[in-house]
């Protein structure tokens, strides 16, 4: 099976390249936005929707136009990729998958993709059309075909390039063991087998230096240099907490896709969940919704089954041994006694897990199931098991 698969690596460009790089990010956003207005305008007057191809002609003549021509600087097929992701932003805000598209700011993450015409020097630089090779640091090889490349600066000031190949895919048979896992607060993960792997809080941790720095950069004229460098720092704090989260999350879900041959985890509706204010800024720091993107890419790619599990099931208030619900628990009870067969749950978390996995497993029959009279029938979830 041909999957893709991308690998991202650090640019060190010198300031020749910087310059050209910077006109790069600026045409493609300029591109984004001016075709992002004239969509809106458009359907406004007269109730017409663009589409790419529709851009890509008035882009040709826009390019024409003397005022414009600066656009013929840089790559055309760079250009041409930013007017497909606003065409497929659009789709994706028809489809309800999306909020409506928004302008790209100078002061966000910028980037550009460049679809073909790039290679890799011997020498291990990145050769992009209408510039020289930008040094670059390969620290892990790559394995397939080159498909496209996205170079990116991120709001501190660092650029990446992101190789997008092609590769032939060999599955192995399936080893280990079925787990169940649960995500939380505290711990990022407790699996069904009792080992818990700590959520070190890395957000919490810079808490008060970003919370410093925010105070400072309020304090600062707008549109001045110091405002500028102060908000250079804040990013650069930013883009270190998400570093050291994404090497956790990296780590952790390889050694359990590694390891098990079936995960089966709670379909969690993250973006509910971070409405709660209480809770809304550790569950973006554990950030569980990239979390268990991982864990689906590393599935795909190690073999390992996920399953999810209907996020309206009871896993917590459930006692894995006998099915007797607690309808009372609040989130703060950490460990309680089931009081139909006295079974001391010690792990509240772990308890969670392993119905999750039982309730994978089908091994939950709607029959057996108890529940207390105060309970609110939950039939309808208990029925539905989503993979
Ligand atoms: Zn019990």
């Amino acid at each position: 099976m041909i999957k893709n698969k991308a690998y991202k690596f650090r640019l060190y460009p010198n300031q020749e390249q910087e310059i050209f790089l910077a006109k790069c990010f600026g045409c493609s956003r300029f591109v984004y936005n001016h075709f992002l207005r004239l969509t809106i305008d458009t359907y406004a007057e007269s109730k017409q929707t663009l589409k790419y191809s529709n851009y890509a002609k008035l882009l040709t003549k826009l390019k024409r136009e003397v005022d414009y021509s600066w656009l013929k600087e840089v790559n055309s097929q760079a250009l041409q990729q930013s007017l497909k992701d606003l065409e497929k932003a659009f789709v994706s805000f028809f489809s309800k998958q999306n909020k409506f598209p928004r302008f790209k700011k100078k002061t966000n993450r910028q980037s550009f993709r460049v679809p073909q015409h790039f290679s890799i020097t011997e020498d291990g630089k990145l050769q992009l059309p209408k510039m020289k090779p930008i040094k670059m640091v390969i620290h892990r090889e790559i394995e397939g075909k080159l498909c496209n490349v996205t170079i990116s600066k991120t709001p501190g000031g660092k650029y990446y390039a992101s190789i997008v190949v092609e590769y032939e895919s060999e599955l192995s048979p399936l080893q280990g063991d079925r787990i169940g896992i649960d995500v939380n607060l505290d711990k990022i993960v407790v699996t069904s087998n009792g080992d818990e792997y700590d959520n070190p809080k890395y957000l919490k941790k810079s808490l008060k230096k970003l919370t410093r720095l925010y105070r400072c950069l309020s304090r600062k004229q707008k549109d001045s240099k110091k405002r500028n460098k102060a908000r250079l720092r804040l990013a650069k704090i930013h883009g270190k907490v998400a570093n050291q989260r994404l090497d956790l999350h990296h780590k952790l879900s390889t050694k359990l896709c590694k390891e098990n041959q079936l995960i089966a985890t709670e379909d969690l509706a993250i973006k509910n969940l971070i409405k709660n204010p209480k809770l809304s800024r550790h569950i973006a720091d554990v950030a569980w919704g990239k979390f268990l993107t991982l864990l689906g890419d590393k599935s795909e790619k190690l073999g390992c089954e996920i399953k999810k599990v209907d996020r309206f099931f009871p896993s917590s208030k459930r006692c894995h041994v006998c099915g007797w619900i607690k309808t009372d628990m609040t989130l703060k009870e950490r460990q309680w006694k089931c009081e139909e067969c006295h079974t001391f749950h010690d792990s509240r978390d772990r308890n969670a897990a392993l119905n999750i996995l039982l309730f994978a497993n089908n091994d939950i029959p709607q029959e057996v199931r108890k529940s207390t009279p105060k309970e609110i029938p939950e039939t309808v979830c208990i029925s539905r098991v989503t993979d």
